[in-house]
């Protein structure tokens, strides 16, 4: 398993070639990964513009560390949340090619009889 499908698990179901490509394309740029690539180029360019000024500013070496994890913390969640709109975009995908699985949570759906998610419990249209 490569790096992008340990990242994007949806991709297992594709085989690989143009069609994947041209799905994953589609799912990455969605309109939330264009305001997480501004959020993340305007805090990381602010932290090196204003870097002086807040060594200088805050008093402990501490309180500027945690002001860094802080920072650390709030990036990442900013890439976690735009991960799920780009896994919850690949699934709609893989449904709209006939591919059995729930948009929500991701289940592999094949064979499925009841028409609701065992993980989720979501309904699925037939
Ligand atoms: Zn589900």
């Amino acid at each position: 398993m490569s790096l992008i499908e340990k990242i994007l698990p949806e991709l297992i179901l594709l085989e690989p070639g143009p069609e994947r490509q041209r799905m994953l394309a589609y799912a990455i740029y969605g309109p939330r990964t264009g305001i997480t690539a501004f959020i993340m180029v305007v805090s990381v360019t602010g932290l090196f513009v204003l870097w002086d000024k807040l060594v200088t500013s805050i008093p402990s070496t501490w309180s500027l560390l945690i002001i860094l994890v802080l920072f650390l913390i709030g990036l990442g969640m900013v890439i976690w949340y735009t991960r799920l709109d780009i896994r919850r975009r690949l699934r709609t995908q893989l449904a709209q090619t006939g591919i059995p699985i729930c948009i929500p949570c991701g289940y592999n759906l094949t064979g499925n009889k009841s028409g609701v998610c065992p993980e989720c419990g979501t309904i699925i249209a037939p």
